[in-house]
């Protein structure tokens, strides 16, 4: 069971349109503790086709006890193409996240594609939209 904890929020503009863009951020909570943060950054009013969203996760451990070294950054895209909107992994190491204080690695795709953490990202991904109001 995923619980999604929205805390905070800020703007901006696009470097390619200057549409107003849009990131939201919080923490994702299982029974056992926290198991990630995520920020969620997406182009107001534009299609997914011509700007996809990013959800960028620091995966892992928080809380007492945890640090940097039992956490890692893992990057998904939100697009849509003919077959419609989906998601996919990406390389975290070229995202703004990989220079975080908070994580000892960023993942890239070859290293998340068909493991557990990738399931798990596609399920907080879910979660992360699903119950985060701010993305509707
Ligand atoms: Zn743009």
């Amino acid at each position: 069971m995923i619980e999604v904890e929205p805390t905070g929020e800020s703007g901006g503009h696009c470097d390619c349109c200057g549409q107003q863009t849009r990131a939201v951020w919080g923490y994702v909570n299982e029974d056992q503790g926290t198991v990630a943060s995520y920020f969620m950054q997406w182009t107001v009013g534009a299609s997914l086709e011509t700007h996809p969203a990013n959800l960028d996760l620091i995966y892992g451990r928080w809380g007492d006890g945890a640090s940097s070294a039992d956490r890692c950054a893992v990057s998904l895209l939100h697009f849509e193409n003919e077959n419609g909107p989906s998601v996919m992994v990406i390389d975290a190491k070229n995202r703004p996240i990989a220079t975080s204080s908070l994580i000892s690695k960023a993942m890239t795709r070859d290293e998340v594609i068909g493991t557990d953490v990738a399931q798990h990202a596609f399920a907080i991904f879910d979660a992360v939209i699903t119950q985060d109001k701010r993305l509707t």
